[in-house]
């Protein structure tokens, strides 16, 4: 039995691993890969202490600290997903989907988020034929072409900003007039004189046969509904909380985050504790959620000392 279970190895997985192998914790980690979901992302520049890292680097990074610190404490067990998690005895039973099984008498919850899908026509048909949720993975792809974005937050014009550098133009479309990301991206990706903004619009339907060739939109002022005339969409319109093996667990919000007490990172239930992504945090970063995750170590530590 271990003393605790981290689930998930993006920056705050390992940020709490760190410290848990610090102190002395026998602790399994569970992930599917070590890095988290800005592995896909080419250019982080607000990850504290690194002018510029990509996402790559950085997953080596939290690799080589996890190797340097783990010890004979710190167990790693990728290329695993955890599928249900129950109350057992003395503490909770990790399951995964390969058919092991893990127990502790405590459990951090640091599973992130993954991709919110485009639920419009077209849009499952032609995934992967032109329609993609991966722009440093598919990106190079619609060399020379015109594409289009969807979404307004960072992730939409941090892919904006990556696409410049090789399409035709960029067309970016989102629900509101303001935009969701940081004025200074917004502002870098205006400066180019390919790239074109349509807001506030709502995309419709994919369209094309074997392929995406346009995109089916209505500008929400006016009324009016338009094609746009594209290769390749892009899109980045949020993220799901990856806490499915937690329904019925823990208390979640109304879209599934983990709700937790802010102080400490604690569940509705004594004995798990949840940071980053996966809770119900207003704002989703990368330092925010290492952050989260050290927090967390520090409760999970003085409780474990005094059960
Ligand atoms: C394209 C993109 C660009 C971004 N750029 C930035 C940026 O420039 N700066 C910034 O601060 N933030 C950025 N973000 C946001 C940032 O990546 C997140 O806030 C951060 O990764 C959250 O960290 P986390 O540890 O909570 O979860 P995640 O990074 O989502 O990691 C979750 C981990 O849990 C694992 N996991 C999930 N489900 C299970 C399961 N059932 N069983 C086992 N393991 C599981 C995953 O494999 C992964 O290891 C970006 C996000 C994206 C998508």
């Amino acid at each position: 039995m271990y003393d605790l279970i981290i689930i998930g190895s993006g920056p705050a997985g390992v940020a709490a691993a760190v410290y848990a192998a610090r102190k002395h914790l026998k602790t399994v980690i569970i992930a599917e890969e070590i890095g988290g979901q800005s592995l896909v992302s080419d250019n982080i520049e607000n990850w504290i202490g690194s002018p510029k890292v990509s996402g790559i680097d950085l997953a080596k990074a939290f690799a080589a600290h996890l190797e340097a610190v783990k010890g004979d404490k710190v167990t790693l067990a990728t290329k695993e997903r955890v599928i249900s998690l129950t109350k057992g005895e003395g503490g909770f039973v990790a399951k995964t989907k390969s058919g092991k099984e893990f127990s502790a008498r405590a459990v951090l919850v640091a599973s992130g988020a993954g991709r919110k899908k485009l639920g419009i026509p077209g849009a499952d048909r032609l995934e992967n034929k032109g329609l993609t949720y991966c722009a440093s993975c598919d990106g190079p792809l619609f060399s020379g072409m015109d594409v289009a974005v969807i979404g307004g937050g960072n992730a939409g014009f941090e892919t904006a900003l990556q696409l410049l550098a090789y399409a035709k133009s960029v067309t970016l479309l989102h629900r509101h007039k303001d935009f969701k990301a940081d004025p200074v991206t917004v502002e870098r990706a205006r400066a180019h004189t390919n790239m074109h903004i349509l807001a506030p619009t709502e995309p419709t339907e994919v369209l094309g046969e074997q392929f995406v060739n346009g995109l089916k939109y209505t500008n929400k002022e006016s009324g009016e509904v338009k094609d746009l005339a594209v290769s390749g969409i892009f899109v980045e319109v949020g993220v799901n909380p990856n806490t499915d093996f937690l329904d019925g667990l823990v208390e979640l919000d109304p879209i599934k985050r983990v709700k937790v007490d802010p102080h400490n990172q604690r569940t509705s239930v004594e004995g798990i504790w949840a940071a980053g992504d996966a809770t119900d945090e207003l704002y989703h970063q990368n330092n925010i959620a290492a952050g989260d995750g050290v927090k967390a170590l520090e409760d999970i530590y003085l409780w474990i000392k005094k059960h």
